[in-house]
This record gives C-alpha cells, sequence and structure tokens, in this order.
C-alpha cells in the first residue's frame, strides 16, 4: 500500500517518493494546465509548451515541498536529532524522526524553519517572476508564470503551516511554546483543544464564504485528535 521509491539522499537523509505522488503529479500538472493566467497556462496556444510547463511547475512544486522538509531536517540535525527519511506523498512532505529532539525552543526553531523557508523562497520566486518582468503569454515569454505560480504557493503554503493547529507546523510550534509551561501531554492536549476552537470558527467563516475553507476546517479538525491519542499512547507506556 504504502510503497516508496528512493531517488537520492541530501544532507545524508534519503529521499522517497510515495506511490501517491506518481498519482498526483499528473493530476496538479492538468490543474495548471487547465487554469488561465496568473494561475495557470490555459492560454498558452501550443499544446507542447503548455504541458511541458504545467509539468515542470507540478515538479518544481514538490521540489520546493522537499526544500521544506529539508530546512526542518537540517535544524534536527543541528541540534543533535536523526532522520530517518523524507517521504514526498499525496499531501505533501513528511521528515521522518528516528532520534527526536525535546527542547522547546530548539523545537521550536526546527518546525518554524519549514513555514519560514518556505515564505523566503516564495517571496523570492516572486521576485524573479516580476524581474523576468513579463510582457504577455501570448508572445511565448511564459516562463515567468512558472516562478509566479511558484512563488505564490510557497508563500500560501508557508503562511497555512503556520496556522496553530496540528497536523500544521503551527500546532507543534504551539505545543512547544506551552510545553515550557506544562507536561508534554498536557501541552499537547490543550494546543489540540485551541486547534479545534481554531477549525470550528474556520467552519463558520467558511460557511458563509468559501467552500474550500470549510473542507480545511474539517482536515483540521479530523486530524486534531490524532496527534493527541498518539502523545497520551507514547508518554502512559512510560
Ligand atoms: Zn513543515
Amino acid at each position: 500500500m504504502n510503497k516508496a521509491y528512493r531517488i537520492g539522499k541530501i544532507i545524508g537523509i534519503p529521499i522517497k517518493i510515495d506511490i501517491s505522488f506518481l498519482i498526483v503529479l499528473p493530476l496538479f500538472a492538468w490543474i495548471f494546465s487547465s487554469q488561465t493566467e496568473p494561475f495557470g497556462f490555459a492560454g498558452i496556444q501550443s499544446e507542447i509548451i503548455k504541458y511541458t510547463l504545467s509539468l515542470l511547475t507540478a515538479i518544481l512544486l514538490f521540489a520546493s515541498v522537499l526544500v521544506h522538509e529539508l530546512a526542518h531536517s537540517y535544524f534536527t540535525l543541528r541540534f543533535g536529532g536523526s532522520i530517518k527519511e523524507i517521504r514526498l506523498h499525496l499531501l505533501g512532505g513528511v521528515a521522518a524522526m528516528k532520534k527526536e529532539v525535546h527542547e522547546p525552543l530548539k523545537v521550536i526553531t526546527i518546525v518554524a524553519a519549514g513555514p519560514v523557508s518556505s515564505i523566503i523562497m516564495g517571496v523570492l520566486l516572486l521576485f524573479l517572476s516580476f524581474k523576468l518582468n513579463p510582457v504577455s503569454i501570448i508572445d511565448g515569454n511564459s516562463l515567468f508564470l512558472v516562478f509566479f505560480i511558484l512563488g505564490y504557493v510557497n508563500i500560501f503554503l508557508g503562511i497555512f503551516n503556520l496556522i496553530p493547529a496540528f497536523p500544521m507546523d503551527g500546532g507543534r510550534i504551539l505545543r512547544a511554546f506551552l510545553s515550557t509551561r506544562m507536561d508534554y501531554v498536557k501541552a499537547t492536549e490543550k494546543a489540540v483543544l485551541i486547534g479545534k476552537i481554531f477549525a470550528v470558527l474556520m467552519a463558520i467563516l467558511g460557511l458563509f464564504t468559501d467552500i474550500w475553507l470549510l473542507l480545511i476546517a474539517l482536515y483540521i479538525y479530523g486530524n486534531a485528535n490524532r496527534e493527541e491519542q498518539m502523545v497520551k499512547m507514547r508518554y502512559t507506556r512510560y
């Protein structure tokens, strides 16, 4: 079921792609090919250029998810932890820890490094896209769109990951912050509760504004308990 292929090794960490990734890559390429400017390449006449740029954007999007995970991993290694592997899958990436770091301040640095790297990458990519100074997509000068889309999505991913709810990075930052004042299980419970309140508020807002917001809220709510159960299971054993 969870078959993964190893594609390489960076800073000593094996990089693997999940089989689900092979389904989602063409799907993303298709989405980019069907969206109009500036979020896609639908306006390009030449089919071959349209699909090549769409596929390139999809591949680079996952490469930037990899950079996000590598940022988490780099600081994990620096603070004495170790990473078993980084796996790219359907919904992004996961860096699987072998040896965890526990000091709250170090945890905050490790977790924040991901979204911060996404936002920095996003800003640089947007800057690059404006530097390429687009005349018009019809002129075949459409490489800037690749940078624009990647820049935009990376900034979105960075900010989205800062939402203070599990399974987002923001939830982990919140727990690390809380764990400076209480024990780890209590901090997890509290962070889960705050995440749930956040998800409910988002769902209510989504009901009146955007259906996507509602779906994201449901996803966050559904994942909230999982982290709590995992932590409780692990810590009641001792
Ligand atoms: Zn992250």
